[in-house]
């Protein structure tokens, strides 16, 4: 386990302001057992229980968890903003190409200096938890890789360093396309069958067991990669089908118009219409990027209790379109955030950015706030740690016992904070920005990883990646 800088399990810590279930406390004091998690959250009393008890200054709140990463992509941030040759436009389509190619440069080595890397940027910025949708699986051209974990080792060997608490999301990746096999450059993504995705799953099932705060989930590529069929069959296989599971099931789903014109064509349904009539939406399903859903289908899948995993940096990059997030909220929808392909590694900006979509799109302020919670920030981020803990199967959902002391503490002396209260302090961190970084700490399972707004490997993690990738 990762020592953090100045914790001794167990412990007592409190601040200025606790975020609780229930409401701030201030100060308030957080309890953490021996092995990190939670057993009670309280205001500090003033008789000898907490009286020796160091008040720290901050606003400490839920961290953010991260629902949907590729870490590979972290190589390829700010390396496609440029037209393609021969191209009138730009679109999703062309940037898989480029992908494509940073895929194929990849190997083990590269990976986990890259992957520890990333993490560290993840939980700087406020994320302590991350679930890694993980689909390099072999060598170019599909060749099998040495030991066959070889490129999962790697994210689990970079998680275990930074100290990430990974939700490790092996991919099934088996068609090209509806109707197609898969391409060259699609091999090393993809397996032969069910079979031999399900014999890797349970080698990593046994890793996973090794490495403190993980845990193994599953993901499906997409519609385009995996027919209901053999998602079925797979889940049969896994002993995942049955009525209560909770391990995490993660999906892309409708990210790009094509795709839903190509599922309609192939199948005459749209994509989550036909995942909900096959049965393959529960509260365990993250659907990632949901982005072009019909009125009809945001209704149904919502009230399955499946989770939106929403990229809005990614989204935007890629001009998916904009996510129907005033309807999803309305009809009860769960909401996560994720850094998909790394162009920002920041939850405070996918969130604002979640917002601001909205407001240039419909012409109004204030879009998330429902009646119950009127302040933006709020709702944002409550709703953004509940449905990113039940999507990364992480108990990390908010500050209570039972649950993992995973948390961020805000600088309450930063500029752009010291005016702000408890009332409006999620507000001012999403929506009043400058260079410096509110996130002054960030503490996973009762340890300090993050302190000043530095990770305490960030100097040798950068040294070790600019030592590979010159
Ligand atoms: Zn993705």
């Amino acid at each position: 386990m990762i020592r953090g800088m100045d914790a001794s399990l167990p412990l007592r810590v409190a601040f200025d302001h606790v975020c609780a279930p229930g409401g701030w406390l201030s100060p308030g004091v957080l309890e953490i057992d021996g092995t990190g998690m939670i057993t009670d959250v309280r205001s500090l009393r003033t008789d000898s229980m907490d009286a020796r008890v160091e008040v720290r200054p901050g606003f400490a709140l839920p961290a953010l968890p991260n629902v949907h990463s590729h870490a590979f992509q972290r190589a390829m941030a700010g390396h496609a903003e440029h037209r393609s040759p021969g191209h009138a436009s730009d679109s999703f389509w062309t940037w898989r190409e480029a992908m494509y190619d940073v895929a194929a440069s990849m190997n083990p080595e590269a990976l986990e200096s890259l992957a520890a890397l990333l993490f560290v940027e993840m939980l700087e910025s406020g994320s302590t938890a991350v679930a890694e949708f993980h689909y390099l699986h072999h060598e170019p051209g599909g060749i099998a890789a040495t030991p066959a974990t070889a490129y999962s080792d790697a994210i689990l060997r970079a998680a275990t360093r930074v100290g990430i608490g990974v939700t490790l999301c092996p991919v099934l990746y088996l068609h090209g396309g509806f109707d197609k096999t898969l391409e060259p450059r699609q091999l090393r993504f993809g397996h032969r069958d069910v079979a031999a995705f399900v014999d890797l799953w349970h080698e990593l099932d046994a890793k996973v067991e090794e490495v403190p705060h993980a845990r193994l989930a599953i993901a499906f590529h997409s519609l385009r990669a995996v027919r209901p069929d053999e998602m079925h069959r797979c889940l049969d296989a896994l002993g995942l089908a049955r009525t209560g599971d909770t391990t995490p099931v993660h999906i892309h789903v409708a990210e790009q118009p094509l795709e839903v014109d190509d599922c309609l064509r192939a199948t005459g349904k749209r994509p989550v219409e036909l995942l909900l009539d096959e049965n393959l939406v529960d509260a365990r399903t993250c659907l990632v990027h949901a982005t072009h859903l019909s009125d009809n289908e945001i209704i149904r899948a919502a009230a399955t209790g499946a989770i939106a995993g929403l990229c809005p940096t990614t989204e935007a990059n890629l001009g998916d379109g904009l996510f129907a997030l005033s309807p999803w909220l309305d009809a009860g929808g769960a909401i996560g955030i994720g850094s998909d392909s790394q162009i920002s590694v920041d939850p405070l900006e996918e969130l604002r950015l979640l917002e601001y979509g909205q407001r240039l799109v419909h012409g109004q302020r204030c879009v998330a706030a429902q009646s119950d919670t009127l302040h933006v920030g709020d709702l944002l981020w409550t709703r953004a740690a509940l449905g990113g803990a039940r999507a990364i199967g992480q108990d990390v959902a908010e500050l209570a016992p039972g649950q993992r002391a995973d948390f961020i503490v805000l600088d309450g002396s930063h500029p752009r904070l010291h005016s702000h209260g408890v009332a409006t302090i999620r507000d001012a961190a999403i929506f009043s920005r400058s260079r410096r970084s509110v996130v002054r700490e960030t503490w996973r399972a009762g340890e300090r990883l993050v302190a000043n707004g530095r990770h305490r490997e960030s100097d040798a993690v950068l040294t070790d990646w600019a030592s590979i990738h010159t």
